[in-house]
């Protein structure tokens, strides 16, 4: 199972060759030559190349890292050539950042390692996590390749996390059952579960069972009905909060991800952890913590470009389901793998498809001048037949 955004990123490279060689013969925006002709300028490198591909397939933050992160890091390069070091305090700033003891908080190379663990403590060998489908699969793949198996339950019409289905799959699975996964707000759909739900979720199931609320996308959320789960930690539930610093925070290449978590469940964890975080994100994390303008600044315009390009698609007639992140799911009436495609031979990368959602495109929100050429190109592709 290699389908998910996470698996397709660990072939990122060869993946990436492909496309690039692709664009280099035959995308329009090739206005350069690859062949350098005598008092030619040199041919372009292959990340000149990533430079001009329009990135909106992996919903991350299109600006970088804010001056204040940026200076941290440069700071922090002088600690590379170290094992012990001073870590800028990264738990303690997560810990207060959350208002949860120091030993509820645990640390991955990405949100993605903590993921990982949590399949690794709970699912392996023959146990089930449960969960809706499409939803961050990499959990799925990841518990199959530890010998666990998922078992998935699809969306509601609306798109929505069926809490009530959840707990009775896992009521009627209960001896096999290693964890619940709920993605919150779920990618690839953008859709909440409100905190109404998450209280109703946690009620119903049996108490001995794990709960990985996964909070990716948690600082893009507007609705009032939606809450972080943390505080159920610190009621002492079996619930674990995956939270990273990969979107926001605008650091997915330096890989920072943590769980919030009780002790008991952080002391299972603990020997499938890799413990393999490097210096400069530590620093970069503190800062981006702090740094609370810049994040607002991030939010406020990913949102107004979200909404600017979504009311576009709908008034060009296609629907959006309601997001509350990052990105957004277009509803195609059409295959959209075909349409994946021709965004690449024009140069913009675009989310995969989510099976069974086999019309909707995932959209992430880029910079500005990003959505201006992927509207102009949706228009273009859609205005043909469908191939
Ligand atoms: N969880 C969700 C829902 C995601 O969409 C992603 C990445 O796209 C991750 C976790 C993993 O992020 P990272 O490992 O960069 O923290």
């Amino acid at each position: 199972m290699l389908s998910s955004d996470a698996m397709s990123r660990r072939g990122f490279v060869g993946g990436m060759a492909g496309t690039l060689g692709y664009l280099s013969v035959r995308s329009p925006i090739d206005f350069l030559s690859r062949e350098s002709e005598p008092g030619a300028p040199p041919s372009r490198t292959p990340e000149d190349e990533y430079d001009l591909l329009a990135k909106l397939h992996y919903n991350e933050n299109p600006y970088g890292p804010p001056e204040s992160v940026m200076r941290a890091m440069t700071k922090a390069y002088k600690y590379a050539n170290r094992y012990g070091y001073p870590d800028g305090g990264i738990v303690d700033a997560i810990a207060k950042h959350h208002g949860v003891p120091n030993d509820r908080v645990v640390l991955g190379a990405g949100s993605s390692e903590i993921l990982d663990v949590v399949g690794s403590t709970f699912a392996s060998d023959g146990k089930r996590v449960v969960g809706v489908e499409p939803s961050y699969s990499y959990v799925y793949s990841h518990v199959a390749s530890v010998k666990g198996s998922p078992l998935t339950l699809p969306l509601t019409e609306d798109f929505r996390q069926d809490i009530q289905a959840i707990i009775s799959v896992t009521k009627k699975h209960y001896r096999s059952v290693g964890f619940v996964y709920l993605c919150n707000p779920n990618n690839p759909t953008g859709r909440v579960v409100t905190k109404h739900e998450v209280k109703q979720l946690l009620d119903g199931l049996p108490e001995d069972v794990p709960v990985l609320i996964d909070e990716a996308y948690h600082h893009f959320v507007e609705d009032s009905s939606y809450a972080t789960s943390v505080p159920y930690v610190l009621e002492g539930r079996p619930v674990i909060v995956a939270r990273t610093f990969s979107k926001i925070a605008a650091l997915a290449g330096m890989r920072l991800g943590y769980a919030i978590a009780p002790p008991e469940i952080i002391r299972l964890m603990t020997p499938y952890i890799s413990d393999s975080i490097n210096a400069v994100v530590k620093h970069a994390a503190v800062a981006a913590l702090a740094d609370t303008a810049a994040q607002a600044q991030v939010k406020r315009v990913t949102l107004e470009l979200r909404k600017q390009t979504t009311s576009q698609l709908q008034q060009l007639g296609y629907s959006v389901i309601p997001s509350e992140t990052n990105f957004f799911m277009v509803h195609l009436r059409r295959r959209v793998q075909p349409v994946i495609t021709e965004f690449e031979k024009r140069g913009i990368l675009v989310g995969r498809p989510f099976p069974p959602m086999n019309e909707h495109l995932r959209v992430s929100v880029g910079t500005a001048d990003e959505m201006k050429r992927f509207m102009v190109a949706f228009k273009e592709i859609m205005a043909k037949r469908e191939a």
